[in-house]
């Protein structure tokens, strides 16, 4: 076994990658795997998960096999290493026979550091890897292994055979999704079970996290842009179309915006890109098709016209801002319009229950009524105390009361069912409902049955809620959502924490005495210029019969 000290890994970073300091967790993480450990490791986009294993791959003999889901990511990780001198090359089905037979050569002279490979082309190696010296494998985009999650590749699932057939070789698990169901899946699938995860802090304190009713969006960021001229941003469109529209709308307004979508020519996305990187055009309206892999460090802002349908997703795109760790400005428009698009989106895919569960977590979170970041935190299992004091509710915060005795009933109910039970269930249990659901599982037996009575359905769920965005209770998506305790929970129950509940219905009302009315007559007066417009063209009256959801989306 290699022993390599502390001195020679911050000797390798400075010689073979230029930096002075280790990024949070990358030391630990190396060390386990210098250790001849298995580790899981889960960091944010840009949290610098490669380093992890290009470094023990050079610390130790032999050559480190990483497995990529993408060729361009591989492409480009294998041209960065090899700019610092370091020898490696990638492996995949887009290359041509004498390129392969030309890799396969390197590997077996052990001339490699590493190696990158597609999982599908892992199986044409399999007689060489038993003949070499392998010093680690490593697992990128490693959520790709659960067929649970957002990303799932089915040739993913045949990495399970590697630790069987390597049981000595240290493996190594990265991921920038976090939540609790897909660590466990991904330890389960790839056969570690002790692996030793390490969570880096999902944090970015300098993003003021900002959520707005989605009324009149085109004004609202047409104020926005006024006080922040000349700086880069980055609007995030549901539709190609409004992409389009947006852009234009701004462009009539002097400000220099581009639409970016998956319908345009790669050479014109590429143009697109460029201008945005060099600050041609400093405001790029978008389709989440844009982004990845772009490394623009001063974007000052990142808009959300439409709501994303998952927080991964909204995660991922507002951290495209503020790179450089100076303030950065973040705005998600919220609209039941959204939500009810989003939901037809998911309607009818082979995991729709899973999709609707987190679209249903997003909106909870838009409609989040204490500290964004303690709620956005929470959800990816990170658990802060403080509340942030830079987001849209610590700088107007509602009027709380002290809701430690529900919380705590909340969550000895979540305890008395062992963690198995949904939402639903939960509140039925708690306020004592008399159902066949109920009685089927023998819960009017338990002790805390019934224990809220006293609150109506609606509120409790509404408090249920506020313990999830507060990071008290959790949802474990990948079985029905059932809801979990974090270690939050067992301070409530058990230390005395206290809980703040904002009272939902005083907010509410709020929200309709202050918001409605003028939206009302603002749409009533447009629907009035529509409808005589389609009678002029048509030529005779016209009437409009709308739901609730086009009257939302009738102000965009
Ligand atoms: P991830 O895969 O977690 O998204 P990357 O491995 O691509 O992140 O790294 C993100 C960026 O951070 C890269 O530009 C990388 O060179 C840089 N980086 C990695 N480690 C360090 C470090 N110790 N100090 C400074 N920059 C680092
Ligand atoms: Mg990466």
């Amino acid at each position: 076994m290699e022993t390599t000290t502390q001195h020679n890994i911050a000797d390798l970073l400075k010689t073979h990658f230029g930096y002075d300091k280790f990024l949070p967790n990358q030391e630990e993480i190396i060390n386990n795997i210098l250790d001849q450990k298995d580790t899981i490791a889960i960091m944010p986009t840009g949290g610098g998960k490669s380093l992890c294993f290009q470094l023990p791959a050079l610390a130790l003999d032999g050559t480190a096999i990483v497995i990529s889901p993408l060729i361009a990511l591989m492409k480009d990780q294998v041209d960065a290493l090899k700019a610092n001198g370091i020898s490696a090359t990638f492996f995949n089905s887009s290359q041509p026979y004498e390129e392969q037979q030309q890799v396969l050569k390197e590997l077996q002279n052990g001339n490699l550091k590493l190696l990158y490979v597609a999982p599908e082309s892992l199986p044409q190696l399999n007689f060489i890897l038993n003949s070499i010296k392998i010093n680690l494998f490593a697992i990128d985009e490693a959520h790709c292994i659960s067929s649970w999650g957002h990303d799932f590749r089915p040739a993913y699932t045949q990495l399970k055979s590697l630790k069987e057939q390597f049981p000595t070789v240290p493996l190594i698990a990265l991921t920038a999704t976090a939540d609790r169901a897909t660590r466990e899946d991904i330890a389960a699938q790839l056969s570690i079970p002790n692996a030793k995860t390490f969570i880096a802090s999902f944090d970015r304190p300098n993003l003021y996290l900002d959520v707005r009713p989605g009324q009149n969006r085109n004004k609202q960021i047409l104020d926005f842009l006024k006080i922040h001229r000349d700086e880069c941003g980055i609007i995030y469109c549901l539709s190609r179309k409004s992409t389009e529209k947006l852009a234009a709308t701004l462009s009539s307004k002097g400000y220099k915006a581009e639409a970016y979508h998956a319908g345009l020519t790669s050479e014109e996305r590429t143009q697109i890109q460029e201008n945005f990187i060099n600050d041609v055009s400093p405001i790029i309206v978008a389709t989440i098709a844009f982004g990845m892999g772009i490394d623009k460090s001063n974007v000052r802002w990142v808009i959300h016209y439409n709501m994303p349908k998952n927080i991964d997703g909204y995660y991922q795109e507002i951290g495209r801002s503020g790179r450089d760790g100076l303030p950065a400005h973040t705005i998600l428009f919220y609209s039941f319009a959204d939500v009810i698009m989003l939901r037809k989106f998911a309607e009818g895919t082979e995991t729709e229950a899973y999709q609707l569960a987190k679209l249903e977590r997003m909106q909870q979170f838009a409609e989040a009524l204490s500290c964004r970041r303690k709620a956005l935190l929470g959800y990816f299992g990170e658990h802060i105390t403080e509340d942030c004091g830079n987001c849209d509710i610590c700088k107007t915060p509602p009027k709380y009361f002290d809701g430690t005795l529900i919380a705590q009933k909340v969550c000895s109910a979540v305890t008395r069912l062992q963690e198995q039970e949904a939402m639903g269930m939960v509140l039925d249990v708690l306020r004592g409902a008399q159902n066949a659901q109920v009685f089927d599982k023998g819960y009017q037996n338990l002790k805390t049955f019934g224990a809220a009575k006293d609150i109506s359905w609606r509120d409790l769920q509404q408090y249920v809620i506020q313990l999830l965005n507060q990071g008290v209770l959790q949802i474990y998506f990948h079985e029905n959502g059932r809801l979990l305790l974090t270690p939050f929970a067992k301070m409530v129950l058990f230390e005395g924490k206290t809980v703040r509940l904002a009272n939902i219905i005083q907010e509410v009302e709020k929200v309709k005495t202050e918001r409605a009315p003028r939206k009302r007559a603002d749409l009533f007066d447009k629907l009035k210029t529509l409808r005589l417009k389609l009678a002029q063209e048509i030529g005779m009256p016209a009437y409009i019969v709308f739901s609730d959801a086009a009257l939302e989306d009738m102000e965009h």
